[in-house]
């Protein structure tokens, strides 16, 4: 028998709070990376010093198998695909394609601004060389991040691409044959069967394995991970790039009294089903709905496969229904969670949507949930979580690449500034800053 779930309410009715009491009063969950740095660093400093005789070790510690070479070799990735599952292989290449599509027009293009007539600045935009994934594999498999990290690095030009995820014990030590499939319709070749922490500290640093066979230092590691991989990132951050610290997954719905109950539980759910520290959180005018989410949650929960998980997750203190006064506030409010994904399902919701200023991503009416962005609406599925959408935009093409700006004045442009930078070179007590302008011009005494 399911027990009756009734989501925790946080009453703003009546109330003006300011954006930053909103962030104190708001549902929010957390994960405290902090308090595993200390079991991380040693994995780090191991992977640096032993290379992939230590990754190899920490495997058998963490996943319970380590192959004796960790480069798939390509037999295993052609393999891997041909036996996927028909409707699998269909569903990713829709998949890949729509992203494909959208990531297609965020390519940028180089620009060339006439400062000065004889004094340009261009900025080329120019991607990261080699680029190292981290797909997740411990308590599910998702080569939808396969796509959603490949395709981007892709279209932004990256030469080089990496794909590391943990090796399965059920499968002789090879990663999950599906990310292995995925990996091979997106043409990526180099794919090494290691996870968790050892795997960024290997990316980051390289090393050989026993068939000889080179792991190169990358220059960046995008993708999603649990607390180590975010851990290990944080720790490796500068050496390499890294694209964000992903925390638990979270949705909110801002919704008003004509959303439909039924479709308001099963996307709360989708995303309670990632992990018991997902965030789920209705915002919404109406009572009566918050009433309805209520029982439809209690019933969709006694058909759910992951009971257990997505309860805790709606049961934890992340989680919850905001009540306001109106959809005006509502939208104070989810501006200032800045969820990783909002729904906006009200009356004229394109306009309520378009007046979004802060979220990972934004989903509009009733026809666009948030479980359509994971896989095959074509935007990204890597997001910024736990309010990093206040300031942070989701994986693109935009993450690989660098601007580079490229200064070419001539002569009489740079004369005729001369003055300008030795006067600022002097203000701020720097003048071999001026000299070298001045040097080009006077004769060196
Ligand atoms: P994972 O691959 O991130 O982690 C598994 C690895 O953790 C193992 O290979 C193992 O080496 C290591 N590990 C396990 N226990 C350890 C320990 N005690 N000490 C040190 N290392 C240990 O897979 P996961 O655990 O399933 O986590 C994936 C995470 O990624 C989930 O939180 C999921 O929600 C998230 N995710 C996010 C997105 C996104 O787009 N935001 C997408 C997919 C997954």
């Amino acid at each position: 028998m399911t027990s009756r779930i009734e989501l925790a309410r946080v009453d703003l009715r009546g109330r003006t709070p300011t954006t930053a009491e909103l962030r104190t009063a708001l549902p929010r969950g957390g994960v405290d990376v902090d308090s595993v740095l200390h079991h991380v660093r040693p994995v780090v400093e191991a992977i640096r010093d032993r290379g992939v005789e230590a990754a190899q070790e920490f495997s058998v510690t963490f996943d319970g198998v380590a192959p004796a070479a960790i480069r798939v070799p390509a037999a295993e990735l052609e393999r891997a695909l041909a036996e996927l599952d028909p409707a699998v292989r269909a569903a990713l290449e829709v998949a890949i394609a729509r992203t494909r599509v959208v990531h297609a027009d965020q390519r940028r293009v180089d620009t060339t601004t006439e400062v000065v007539p004889g004094g340009t600045v261009t900025e080329r935009w120019v991607p990261v060389e080699r680029v190292g994934l981290y797909v997740p594999g411990g308590n599910a498999v998702y080569p939808s991040s396969v796509v959603m990290n490949v395709v981007p690095a892709q279209a932004a030009g990256v030469e080089s691409l990496v794909v590391a995820s943990p090796p399965q014990a059920q499968f002789g030590g090879l990663p999950h044959p599906t990310i292995l499939a995925a990996a091979h319709l997106l043409g990526v070749e180099e794919v090494w069967a290691v996870g968790g922490a050892q795997a960024v500290a290997l990316l980051s640093y390289g090393g050989t394995d026993t068939t000889g066979a080179a792991l190169l230092p990358v220059d960046m590691i995008t993708g999603p991970g649990n607390i180590y991989v975010t851990a290990a990132k944080r720790l490796c951050r500068g050496l390499v790039g890294i694209d964000a610290e992903a925390g638990p997954t979270e949705i909110a719905i801002l919704a008003d009294g004509g959303a439909d109950p039924i479709h308001v539980a099963a996307d709360l759910i989708s995303q309670a089903e990632h992990d018991v520290l997902a965030a789920s959180v209705l915002v919404t005018d109406s009572v009566a709905l918050a009433d309805a989410v209520d029982a439809a949650l209690t019933a969709q929960l006694a058909v759910v496969k992951h009971r257990e998980r997505v309860t805790s997750a709606l049961t934890g203190a992340q989680s919850g229904v905001v009540l306001v006064d109106d959809i005006d506030q509502g939208l104070r409010v989810v501006n200032a969670y800045a969820a990783e994904h909002l729904e906006i399902q009200t009356a004229d919701a394109a306009a309520v949507a378009g007046r979004v200023r802060s979220a990972g991503a934004v989903f509009v009416g009733a026809w666009s949930p948030v479980s359509l962005g994971d896989y095959c609406a074509g935007s990204n599925h890597v997001l910024p979580t736990a309010g990093c959408a206040r300031h942070s935009s989701g994986l693109s093409v935009q993450t690989f690449l660098r601007g580079i700006h490229v200064v070419e004045y001539s002569e009489a442009a740079l004369k005729d500034v001369a003055g300008h930078v030795v006067a600022l070179a002097n203000a701020e007590d720097l003048p071999a800053h001026g000299q070298a302008v001045r040097a080009r011009f006077e004769a060196l005494r």
